[in-house]
C-alpha cells in the first residue's frame, strides 16, 4: 500500500439537519485533501502508460492549487519534479502548501484564457520552451474518465437510489465523469455555479453568460472548458459568494466537516435541488479548510 492507494474510496455523509435527502461525498478526506487527487493519479498513470513520462521528468500544470497538491503527492511517489502555475487570486495557503511539498510555484495575473498571461497559456508556453510534460487537466480525457470509473461507481454503491447529482465545475471532470454514468440511469445532473461564472448561462442557453469577479476558488470561469460536457447536464443553480461561504462555515461549525468554499456552493445548490427531489441528492465536498484558513471569509 502506498499513498496512491489511499486516493478515492471516500465516505459519503448524510446531512439530515440540512435536508433529509441530502448526502455528500467527502472528497476533502483524500490524502492531498481534495477531489483532485483522483485526477492527479489518473493523469500521471495515463501519461506513464502512453510512454510520455521519462524517469525524473518535470510535470507542469495550470492549477487552482488542489491539482497541484495532488500532483505533488503523485510526483513524490513516482519520482517526478513539479511546476505549478497558479493565478494570483488563489489563496496564500495553497501556495505555501505547494512550496512545502517541493513544487516550484509560478504566479500569473488573473487573466482571461485569451490572454498570453493566463495561467493555462503560461503552463503551455513553459511546457514547450522547457520540454516539461503538461498534465493538461482541462483537456485530458483521463480527467473525466477517472470520475466515471471511480467517483460514479462509488456513488452507485453508496446510494444506489440516487435521484440527483450536484457539483460545481472547475475543469468539469467531476460533473462530466459522474454525469455520463448516472444520467443514463435517470439521475438528474445539476451544475452548481458561482454567481459571476459564465457556465450556468451556457448550460441553460448554449451561450456563456457575462462573467464577473467572484471569490469562491476552484469552480466556474469565463469560458467553459473542454472537459465540461453540456449534454450530460440537466440544469444549473447559481450561488453567490455570500451563500457559499455562509454554508461552508455552517458545515464546519455545525456539521464538523472541515471543508472549503466550493463545498458551500455545492451544498447550497444541492439543498435547492433536494427541496423538489423524489429521492437522494448527492453532492461532493471538494476540498478541506486547511487551504483557506487565512482567507477573510473563514472568520
Ligand atoms: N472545488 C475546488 C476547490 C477545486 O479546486 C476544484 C477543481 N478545480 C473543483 C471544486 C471542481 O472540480 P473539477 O475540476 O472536477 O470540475
Amino acid at each position: 500500500m502506498n499513498v496512491l492507494d489511499l486516493i478515492g474510496g471516500t465516505p459519503m455523509v448524510h446531512l439530515p439537519r440540512l435536508h433529509p435527502l441530502l448526502y455528500a461525498k467527502c472528497e476533502h478526506l483524500n490524502p492531498g485533501g481534495s477531489v483532485k487527487d483522483r485526477l492527479a493519479k489518473a493523469l500521471v498513470l495515463a501519461a506513464e502508460s502512453r510512454g510520455a513520462l521519462k524517469p525524473g521528468a518535470t510535470l507542469v500544470e495550470a492549477t487552482a492549487g488542489n491539482t497541484g497538491v495532488g500532483l505533488a503527492l503523485v510526483a513524490a511517489a513516482r519520482g517526478y519534479s513539479l511546476v505549478c502555475v497558479m493565478p494570483e487570486k488563489m489563496s496564500v495557503d495553497k501556495r505555501t502548501q505547494l512550496a512545502l511539498l517541493g513544487a516550484r510555484v509560478i504566479i500569473t495575473p488573473n487573466a482571461k484564457p485569451s490572454s498570453p498571461d493566463n495561467f493555462r497559456r503560461t503552463a503551455e508556453r513553459l511546457a514547450s520552451e522547457q520540454g516539461w510534460y503538461n498534465t493538461s487537466q482541462f483537456d485530458d480525457p483521463a480527467n473525466v474518465a477517472v470520475h466515471s470509473e471511480t467517483t460514479a461507481v462509488e456513488i452507485l454503491q453508496q446510494r444506489p437510489d440516487v435521484a440527483a447529482f450536484v457539483a460545481g465545475a472547475g475543469t468539469g471532470g467531476t460533473l462530466s465523469g459522474v454525469g455520463r454514468v448516472l444520467k443514463p440511469r435517470g439521475v438528474r445532473i445539476v451544475l452548481a455555479d458561482p454567481k459571476g461564472s459564465s457556465y450556468a448561462s451556457w448550460v441553460q442557453t448554449g451561450t456563456p453568460g457575462p462573467d464577473a469577479a467572484y471569490l469562491v476558488e476552484g469552480i466556474g470561469g469565463s469560458e467553459p472548458p473542454a472537459n465540461l460536457h453540456r449534454e450530460v447536464i440537466d440544469a444549473a443553480e447559481t450561488v453567490s459568494d455570500e451563500e457559499s461561504f455562509a454554508m461552508a462555515r455552517r458545515l464546519i461549525r455545525e456539521e464538523g466537516l472541515l471543508v472549503g468554499g466550493s463545498a458551500g456552493t455545492n451544498v447550497v445548490a444541492a439543498l435547492r435541488v433536494a427541496r423538489s427531489a423524489r429521492g437522494p441528492v448527492v453532492t461532493v465536498l471538494p476540498d478541506g479548510w486547511d487551504r483557506y484558513r487565512a482567507q477573510p471569509w473563514m472568520k
